[in-house]
């Protein structure tokens, strides 16, 4: 069942008892593909990935960690068939039958006995738009999941001069600016709700650059960071 946008806080901060990362937080891996009969592989849509409980500890984990570690292959003697058995990593219940096949992933696998539509659903358009919607009212710490580290010498040109200007201001040179940059991947009509930013590297608080500003240095330590334009 599709979780509501409106409804998704209920995961905010919890993991995925197997992984170990949130459960708010998918891989391209984990996306669904719709169960498939003529062979051709399809992708849901829209694109969601989804949850399972164990049924009986009721941990959570992304249904693609039930698939890679939950699903046991099992060998009757040396020379048998392999079989396939879906267990609780943590509380080791049997939660399918032996079977001699496992769907692959891409063939649309369903957990067995809890077919997709039983489960907990969560479209990424939602998950992200919760996210948005979410931090952008506190500030410091809950933006720090949208940064992201990139080389100085990946950038592009516009952005390159965007921070040797960020640099500028604060009278230093490209030179003083440290080989790691923090991209800020929001979407840009966000921005204009961003309250106050902190440096991504020693946590100074950063200067609010003009709306059409694309680059920001931090003082302390010049590591500088790229916002949305
Ligand atoms: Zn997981
Ligand atoms: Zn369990
Ligand atoms: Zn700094």
């Amino acid at each position: 069942m599709r979780v509501q946008p409106e409804r998704i806080g209920a995961f905010d901060g919890k993991l995925c008892f197997i992984c170990g990362s949130y459960l708010l937080n998918n891989k391209p891996s984990d996306l669904a593909y719709a169960p498939v009969h003529t062979g051709r592989q399809v992708k849901a849509q829209p694109e969601r990935y989804y949850l399972f409980q164990c049924p009986n500890c009721n941990k959570i984990a992304h249904k693609r960690c039930w698939y890679d570690v939950g699903e046991k292959k099992h060998k009757d003697g040396w020379f048998g068939p392999t079989r396939w058995q879906l267990e609780c990593p943590s509380c080791g219940e049997t939660l399918s039958p032996m079977r001699d096949e496992r769907t692959k992933w891409k063939d649309g696998y369903q957990i067995p006995g809890h077919s997709d539509d039983k489960l907990i659903e969560l479209r990424v358009t939602d998950v992200f738009a919760w996210k948005a919607g979410s931090v952008f009212g506190k500030i410091g710490k809950a933006l720090d999941s949208f940064f992201r580290a990139v080389g100085l010498g990946s950038l592009t040109e516009n952005e390159t001069s965007a921070v040797a200007r960020a640099a500028n201001r604060i009278g230093k040179t490209t030179k003083d600016i440290a080989s790691k940059v923090f991209r800020l991947e929001i979407p840009a009509e966000k921005r204009s709700e961003i309250k106050s930013l902190s440096c991504q590297n020693c946590g100074a608080p950063l200067p609010l650059p003009e709306a059409w500003e694309e680059a920001v240095v931090c003082e302390h330590c010049g590591t500088a960071h790229l916002l949305p334009v």
